[in-house]
């Protein structure tokens, strides 16, 4: 009923959309240098013409723009905004993007650059079958998170009704008075609203919600098709980030599509700091693709998001859509190395969510990279909730766990049969896990080797 947002732009063949990029690379790329203090002295200082970028394969010789740099060139660090890419009186919103540490970066949005943004979403709800008939209710902040206001002006595109709760903690009488169609939030949000619903004597499935958007962070294929079976609806990957991403899943969840015409995505490795071709795994680096005659506030090029990802095609998808698609991205802070392999939150979370497990346990987990007995040992412990620790498959949950985890980490059998690394698992009751104690976003996995 609903197939695209904008067809022409979505379903456009290859040749013409990259035709279509490469002049949207060119205009970007001089108003860089035209109007970004920083940009255009970057040109300068690497020597570069910015009328040499002629294609997008020419942003592959540019060096990578990383959020410290952002940092260091804004107050206080640095005297003044320098990736402020407009005038203060086009400015329509200022953001600030939470970091890991110090000062957060500034973002400078135009209503430009709102709209674009928009478009964004609006394209990703329709490639997942919202329409004019649906009801959505936000789960998302309306912080100076841009996630849920651009949700919410993309809503208007469509004629869509949006609840805007941002918190998942609403009464379950929401569900049975506005008869919502849709939620947009976190996979963990989205599975303990469904817990709060039963006790309250309603099955997530009977309800009227016919699909889920989950966003926010990355998650397991396995916590996800767990969220769908409570939900007994589809559950929707959505990756956004202030500056500027906004991928989708469309209804063949094959993929994110990336909206190519508005960002331009290249993987980069930073270790063989180098790009990689298509298929292999790197940084997701973005470049901000700003139509003819178009403005931005803070426009980014080679922009290291943090974020691993690789391209799983740009083949036209079975929705008729030729964007390229990526996997779903995995945050870099959250891998950690485990005697000379990448283990990130997500490997966890997949062997905690196999099927199996999840009769006895929530879902909620939480687990800690320890030194082991002697040095160079290793022990990850999985701490995981249950409504009934005493009844809990402890046995049959860590079998699980570590069969599953094993085959997708090939590289520590060796170390797991000679007792280097030791996976150790507690069954722990409701609300019995740290990070219900702590403040901020759930550390799910901690690395507290060499820590005293
Ligand atoms: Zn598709």
């Amino acid at each position: 009923m609903h197939p695209y947002h904008d067809p022409a732009i979505e379903t456009m063949d290859r040749d013409d959309l990259d035709a279509l990029i490469d002049e949207r690379v060119r205009y970007t790329v001089r108003y860089a240098a035209d109007h970004s203090p920083f940009y255009r002295h970057w040109f300068r200082t690497n020597g570069i013409d910015p009328g040499d970028i002629r294609l997008h394969e020419d942003l592959l010789r540019l060096p990578i723009v990383s959020g410290r740099t952002i940092r260091e060139h804004q107050p206080p660090a640095g005297s003044d905004f320098e990736f402020l890419s407009t005038g203060w009186n086009s400015v329509f919103t200022i953001q600030e993007t939470s970091g890991t540490s110090g000062t957060p970066k500034s973002f400078f949005l135009t209503w430009d650059d709102w709209k674009r943004y928009a478009e964004k979403y609006a394209r990703s709800f329709v490639s997942q079958g919202f329409g004019p008939e649906d009801r959505t209710v936000v789960c998302a902040s309306y912080g100076m998170n841009v996630g849920a206001n651009t949700m919410t002006l993309a809503a208007l595109r469509l004629g869509m009704t949006i609840i805007p709760f941002g918190k998942c903690d609403f009464a379950s009488r929401v569900l049975t008075s506005y008869r919502p169609t849709a939620i947009v939030g976190s996979v963990f949000k989205l599975l303990r609203l469904a817990r709060r619903l039963e006790k309250d004597g309603i099955r997530p499935a009977e309800t009227s919600v016919r699909r889920l958007v989950a966003g926010g962070e990355s998650f397991a294929d396995e916590s996800r098709q767990y969220l769908a079976e409570v939900w007994g609806c589809p559950v929707f990957n959505t990756y956004g980030s202030t500056e500027g991403t906004m991928c989708g899943e469309c209804r063949e969840l094959a993929g994110l599509h990336v909206p190519e015409d508005l960002v331009h995505l290249d993987i980069y490795d930073p270790h063989l700091q180098s790009f990689v071709p298509d298929g292999g795994c790197g940084r997701a680096v973005l470049t901000t693709l700003l139509p003819e005659g178009g403005k931005a506030g803070t426009l980014l090029i080679n922009y290291d998001t943090e974020d691993a990802t690789s391209v799983v095609s740009r083949k036209e998808c079975a929705c008729g859509r030729t964007h390229m698609r990526i996997v779903n991205p995995q945050r870099e802070a959250e891998t950690f190395w485990i005697l000379g392999s990448p283990v990130n939150r997500v490997d966890i979370e997949s062997g905690v969510f196999q099927p199996g497990n999840m009769e006895y346990i929530t879902g909620e987990y939480e687990a800690t990279i320890d030194e082991g007995a002697s040095p160079g040992y290793v022990a990850v412990t999985v701490n995981m909730e249950s409504p009934d620790p005493a009844r809990a498959d402890t046995r049959g949950i860590s079998e699980r766990f570590t069969g599953h985890f094993l085959q997708m980490k090939p590289g520590l059998v060796s170390a797991y049969e000679e007792n280097e690394l030791a996976l150790k698992f507690h069954v722990v009751p409701i609300d019995g896990l740290e990070l219900h104690r702590t403040k901020g976003r759930p550390k799910r996995l901690a690395d507290r080797r060499g820590v005293a």
